[in-house]
């Protein structure tokens, strides 16, 4: 059983790790950024909420998003574990999350580490329809400010495993294995 939780800002390189992660372990790979970039494409009721909000940088409700991941968590697919990728973003998200799974809980919480600069000419080369300066800037505001104290959440519970995600990918994807094995 691997469950599993990746945090880092935007532009970190969760995504390509989550690919290599959910490669390696066998486990689904459930990110709320896609799940909410789905619904915006089928004009789905959640996606008419969330597309404002996701275009300004801002942050989804808590509700809604609990909402998904409930949902999702329900899937048989996640009885050999998961990877959660995007969420918990908020300490009412980071708390749902220990509800739902409780009395088991996650493994380990994963953070690439990469400075404020270096992900924002990383947006900023991707160049998604949601990646404006101004979107850039406010979500690594909010990072700080609601996501970070995530770390702290999950290093007093003994699970955190916070990476270098500076070098390639292969690097990177060796440090975080190589971490979360020496765990086990
Ligand atoms: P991401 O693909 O993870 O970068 O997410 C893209 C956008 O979706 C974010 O900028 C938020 O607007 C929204 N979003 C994704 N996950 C969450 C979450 N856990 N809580 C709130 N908003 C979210």
């Amino acid at each position: 059983m691997t469950r599993l939780v990746i945090l880092g800002k935007q532009g970190a390189g969760k995504g390509t790790q989550c690919a290599l992660l959910v490669d390696h372990y066998g486990i689904p790979h459930i990110s709320t950024g896609d799940m909410l970039r789905a619904a915006v494409a089928e004009g789905t009721e959640l996606g008419l909420k969330a597309k404002e909000v996701m275009e300004a940088g801002d942050l989804v409700s808590d509700d809604l998003i609990l909402g998904i991941v409930q949902e999702r968590l329900a899937q048989p697919d996640v009885d050999s574990g998961f990877l959660l990728d995007g969420f918990p973003r908020t300490d009412a998200q980071a708390q749902g999350l220990t509800e739902m799974l409780a009395p088991a809980g996650i493994d380990v919480a994963i953070d690439i580490e990469v400075p404020d600069d270096v992900v924002t000419q990383r947006m900023l080369a991707r160049g998604r329809d949601d990646d404006s300066p101004e979107a850039i800037k406010r979500r690594l505001e909010l990072y700080q400010a609601e996501t970070a104290p995530l770390l702290d959440f999950y290093s007093s519970r003994g699970i955190l495993l916070s990476v270098d995600g500076l070098g390639t990918e292969k690097e990177v994807q060796d440090r975080i294995v190589d971490a979360i094995e020496s765990r086990r």
